[in-house]
């Protein structure tokens, strides 16, 4: 098979990152989440406490250094993957994402990770901007209000405190800033198929894409 690169890309809570880690379960692809990149420089941000605002700040990204193995991320070697799902970087990473400098240096770093393998990539311009040449593209998306109870059930199972109306003002929040950046805005490609996943499993929408890539490769 040649090299293969699947784009996902849609909105927080839609359960894309869901569906991307099973489908490069099901595939044996890599899976990339550059969401998970972009709340890994704002953890380090924030540890090195610097202002957020200040995009000339964010020059350490240059020293960072990220590895996927198992759909875990490692940052300097450090598994980072249950440090950047709290609420402290949740609140800051849309801000940190909308610097220019911030983008070009982790799509420069996505682009070379996808280099010659076969590779899930999800988050919010892939399709469009990461991997305009990817063969699959795909935006998944849900209501505000699916999104938002499926993370607080997803929360609750992981024994997380979860206050249901807040995470849906914090989604509806987060979307309207994706959407609305000067760079690279959470944006559906010209060429990717809608799924909307209000009334699907995660469990369909996988099979839908998995069937339609094992048919043509
Ligand atoms: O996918 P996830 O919700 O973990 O992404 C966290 C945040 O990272 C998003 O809300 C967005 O601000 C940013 N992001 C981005 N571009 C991507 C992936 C994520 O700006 N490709």
């Amino acid at each position: 098979m040649k090299q293969t690169q699947i784009a996902i890309d849609g909105p927080a809570g839609a359960g894309k990152s869901t569906v991307a880690k099973l489908l490069s379960k099901q595939l044996n692809f890599i899976y990339i989440d550059t969401g998970a990149m972009y709340r890994a420089i704002t953890l380090k941000a924030l540890e090195l406490n610097i202002n957020l605002e200040d995009e000339s700040k964010f020059t350490f990204i240059d020293n960072t250094r990220f590895e996927f193995i198992n759909s875990k991320l490692y940052m300097d070697d450090l598994d980072v993957s249950e440090e950047i799902r709290t609420s402290e970087v949740a609140k800051n990473v849309s801000l940190v994402s909308s610097h220019l400098l911030v983008r070009e240096k982790l799509v420069k770093m996505q682009q070379v990770m996808a280099e010659n393998l076969n590779v899930v990539m999800d988050g919010r311009d892939i399709g469009y901007v990461v991997l305009p040449n990817a063969k699959y593209k795909y935006y998944i998306t849900a209501s505000i209000k699916e999104r938002a109870k499926r993370r607080h059930l997803d929360n609750l199972d992981r024994g997380i405190k979860s206050d249901l109306s807040k995470i849906e003002a914090e989604i509806e929040k987060r979307d309207h800033f994706d959407s609305n950046r000067l760079h690279n805005p959470l944006k559906q490609a010209k060429d990717a198929i809608l799924i909307d996943t209000s009334d699907l499993s995660i469990t369909e929408v996988v099979k839908f894409i998995a069937e339609k890539i094992r048919e043509d490769e």
